[in-house]
């Protein structure tokens, strides 16, 4: 099969590897019809994260089941699935308890950006669609898999909902998302922060109230403007870095919550300043699986888009091209045809 590879910072190759087989009996063989460039790529792309020998990458992924193990009972060949970016047995006490990506037994899924990918777990993991959806919707399901998942699970921890004003740092596809997703969840204000037209111009698609271009101070202070001056609800810190997350706390109210979606590199946290705010920070790798059903629904009943996000579309022997895209943003997401 043909499958995406990074071999060194910059260096992304498309080659022929090995078919993946069953390992486990609860496994599954996903036939992959879309995946697509995540912005976590990005830190491998950019040599932020050491790359020691090749790694097939991805972890994104909408597909139909080819094979699956003996133990596997949800799911059967020739369904068409959708899966989170870590595998989850879906019955441990910690995904009972909404946090699949913590499962005592996960795996993380990777090497989705190809034509056959691996699931483990797959009774835990996929959750296959009551039909075959038509084709357009794939790549609204496709976000489910991990950009939407996330931006849920941001705006969720960042307890948006009615009533509330929420602030979203970060226009990545996650930050995009979890902007449509507090507007889904009846949030009274939605404030995107963003200095680039074509993603200002989709965050109000989304349903943002207001966007705010400036940062730092001036950036929180136009926050407070638009809070009665005691700043926001909750906060969505989409991005992961100290800007980032400095731009998160200044903007959060005292007694508000903020919702950290963008793996923290490098941060410090400023725990006397937040102790005497009040501020409730809470977050990590979104426990997609949780809100898949609720997502994959959202969008086979066409209630949100967020297929939107994509913005270049390539095939699959193009990835190079999509993480070049991506890295010097001329696209906010690249989707990948197999
Ligand atoms: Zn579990």
């Amino acid at each position: 099969m043909r499958a995406t590879v990074i071999h060194a910072p910059y260096d992304v190759r498309v080659e022929q590897r090995d078919d993946p087989r069953l390992l486990a009996p609860t496994d599954a063989i996903v036939r992959v019809e879309l995946a697509c460039v995540c912005g976590s790529d990005l830190w491998t792309y950019r040599g932020l994260n050491p790359i020691e020998r090749p790694v097939a990458m991805g972890h994104e992924y909408v597909g139909t089941v080819e094979e699956v193990g003996a133990d596997v009972r949800t799911v059967r060949p020739g369904q068409l699935v959708v899966g989170s970016f870590f595998a989850s047995d879906n019955t441990c006490p910690i995904c009972r308890a909404g946090y699949q990506t913590s499962c005592v037994h996960r795996e993380p899924v990777r090497g989705a950006q190809a034509e056959l990918l691996r699931v483990p777990l797959a009774d835990g993991t996929l959750v296959a669609t009551p039909e075959r959806p038509d084709a357009d919707l794939l790549p609204g399901l496709l976000t489910a898999s991990d950009v939407l998942g996330t931006g849920w699970f941001g705006a969720r921890a960042a307890e948006a909902g009615p009533g509330k004003a929420v602030v979203v740092v970060g226009d990545g596809a996650v930050g995009l998302l979890a902007v449509l997703a507090a507007a889904q969840l009846g949030a009274e204000q939605v404030i995107a922060m963003s200095r680039h037209a074509p993603r200002q111009e989709l965050a109000h698609a989304f349903g943002a109230t207001a966007v705010v271009a400036e940062r730092g101070e001036e950036g929180v202070e136009r926050v407070r403007e638009l809070t009665d001056g005691l700043g926001a609800h909750s906060v969505v810190e989409a991005v992961g870095t100290q800007d980032s997350m400095t731009q998160a706390l200044g903007a959060v109210r005292p007694g508000g919550h903020v919702g950290v979606v963008g793996l923290p590199h490098g941060v410090d946290l400023p725990a006397v300043d937040m102790f005497y705010r009040h501020v409730h920070w809470s977050g990590g790798p979104a426990p997609v699986r949780q809100y898949l059903p609720e997502l994959v629904e959202l969008v086979l009943e066409r209630r949100i888009d967020p297929a939107r996000v994509f913005d270049l579309e390539l095939s699959l022997d193009d990835a190079a091209e999509g993480y070049a895209a991506m890295d010097e943003r001329r696209a906010i997401k690249s989707l990948l045809r197999p």
